[in-house]
């Protein structure tokens, strides 16, 4: 009984006191001059059920109720009624049969109404029917009232064990409920950190990507093309591979407005005119298409787009341009003058050792494919050097004249490159091999050295070969001469001892493929007599990517 009226204050603590003090109140008045009631049977339903007729009916109703509660128990004696509480309940409740304290009950705020429903509850499993009521029998009613407490004290104590249990689930939701939101705010940072994570992820992907094409367009001279875009810093940054890939399509294919979608953004871009805008926050840059090509061409826009849609016109290929500018055809010129001579400055007694040349026209080969190919060939030719610890060999000099004119086209004469003259016949074959490169495969006979192309340093040795006129003629108006001026990749050469005709590839060398061969000035050449000395230094090459035509001079003679 004692934990009931505890639980009663716990449960009611925030009702106001008055009504509560005035129950009690109205309690002891009884108390006082009735023997047989205590005040432990107006346990807390008790109390809530004068409670509320109180609250229905005021003071009166308390009293009369009260005063009910004290007819009906005066001649009691204690021992009459095992559940007291139980007991007085059923005489209210008999008290009040409109259920208008029940109707009260319910309105109650909501901590209330849990009380009053296991009030209700109690109440209808100890309801006395009307007719026990009725009857004046003293004794009957006694017998009846004591079995209906007695069955509506179990049945509370089961309910109450009922709702105990009720709320100790309700506790143990409430308290899962709990965990659970704390799992999920832990869930919801980890995915937060998550996201952050693959952000930082992405980030250095982009880096990686940016260096990665950073590294495909600068760290070779046989890069391919990169489209661009300006970063806020003024750096140019890289496309991805796939964007660039796709804009390299729409670019080949004369699209210059289209859309792209670069890592989930979605892009307007104009390749003619070089800008992107952000579809979404219409920010623009500026775009470019970025790729290697020698500083020497010195391309207009216009050119560099060219090497995309080359398209041909007359005798020569778009590939090979012709030289606007007079410094440059007089510094050919003095470079087929100078190169005349022999590597130890001595004059060439041959039948062009005293040729004056004048340059009449000159064309510059800017051939992308070409390029490339022969930068790759260099690549890999210096690839097997390292993989065979084969460093760069001195090759003797050849001329001063050339090897100011290599400095010029950024030729790599300290090691493996280098840049030397090749006659052809006339300027349609000089076309060609503007497009095509040193085909040798081409070539009808076999020269002395094998069937490779052949290059010279000296300009009175190509002039031997530079028209279909035979190998003294003397260039003129009629029949111009035609030399080319190539850089080439001697690489490691083998140094002919004699005549090879034979060879269709250099022989080995140190245990490792000799990349050219090369024949000395003063070897034998097979012929008879005084002619039986090798009088020019000749380059034989036998792969067509292994050299690259630099220039297409025609000169006549005097
Ligand atoms: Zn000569």
């Amino acid at each position: 009984m004692a934990s009931d009226l505890k639980g009663c204050g716990k449960v009611s603590q925030n009702q106001s006191a008055r009504p509560k003090d005035e129950v009690l109140k109205e309690i002891q008045q009884v108390l006082s001059q009735n023997r047989v009631l205590q005040i432990e049977f107006f346990d807390f339903r008790v109390r809530q059920y004068l409670h509320a007729l109180f609250g229905t009916g005021g003071r009166p109703r308390l009293r009369a109720a009260l005063a009910m509660v004290h007819a009906r128990t005066l001649h009691r004696t204690k021992q009459d009624v095992k559940n007291w509480p139980a007991y007085l309940v059923t005489l209210l409740k008999n008290f009040d049969p409109d259920k208008a304290t029940e109707e009260w009950l319910w309105k109650q705020p909501r901590a209330e109404t849990a009380l009053g429903e296991v009030n209700s509850a109690l109440s209808s499993a100890s309801t006395t029917p009307p007719t026990c009521d009725k009857t004046d029998h003293e004794g009957d009613e006694t017998e009846s009232s004591k079995g209906e407490a007695d069955d509506s004290f179990d049945e509370t104590q089961r309910y109450l064990r009922e709702q105990g249990k009720l709320l100790q689930k309700e506790i143990g939701i409430q308290h899962l409920a709990t965990k659970l939101q704390e799992k999920q705010d832990h869930a919801d940072h980890l995915e937060k950190k998550l996201e952050e994570m693959q952000a930082t992820i992405d980030n250095l992907l982009g880096q990686l990507v940016e260096k990665k094409a950073d590294a495909q367009t600068t760290g070779t001279r046989a890069g391919e093309e990169r489209w661009q875009f300006q970063g806020d810093d003024g750096e140019w940054r890289s496309f991805p591979d796939d964007a660039n890939s796709e804009l390299m399509r729409q670019f080949r294919e004369g699209q210059w407005h289209c859309t792209i979608k670069i890592r989930g953004k979605v892009y307007s871009v104009n390749l003619k005119e070089g800008w992107q805008m952000n579809q979404q926050t219409s920010r623009m840059r500026w775009i470019r298409c970025f790729f290697e090509v020698p500083k020497h061409w010195k391309l207009t826009d216009e050119e560099a787009l060219s090497f995309f849609n080359p398209v041909g016109a007359g005798v020569l290929p778009a590939t090979a341009q012709a030289v606007a500018d007079s410094q440059v055809v007089w510094r050919l010129e003095r470079l087929l003058n100078q190169a005349r001579a022999r590597h130890d400055g001595s004059s060439c007694m041959c039948s062009h050792g005293s040729s004056r040349f004048l340059v009449v026209e000159a064309f510059q080969v800017k051939n992308l494919h070409l390029w490339r190919r022969y930068q790759r060939f260099v690549q890999s030719m210096r690839e097997k050097h390292l993989l065979h610890g084969l460093s760069p060999e001195p090759c003797p000099a050849l001329g001063q004249a050339l090897a100011e004119f290599a400095w010029d086209l950024d030729v790599d004469e300290a090691s493996d490159e280098r840049l030397l003259l090749h006659g052809t016949r006339d300027l349609e074959t000089a076309g060609k091999i503007a497009v095509e490169g040193f085909d040798n495969r081409v070539w009808e006979r076999s020269g002395l050295y094998g069937r490779g192309s052949y290059f010279a340093c000296q300009s009175c040795k190509s002039a031997q070969y530079a028209s279909s006129f035979g190998t003294h003629h003397k260039a003129s108006f009629d029949a111009m001469g035609t030399i080319l001026l190539a850089r080439v990749a001697i690489g490691h050469p083998f140094f002919a001892e004699g005549p090879c005709k034979e060879r269709t590839r250099p022989p080995e060398k140190y245990g490792v493929r000799a990349d050219s061969i090369v024949a000395m000035p003063g070897i034998p050449n097979g012929l008879p007599g005084p002619s039986g000395v090798q009088g020019h230094m000749e380059v034989v090459t036998f792969d067509p990517a292994q050299a690259y035509p630099e220039f297409i001079v025609r000169f006549i003679e005097q």
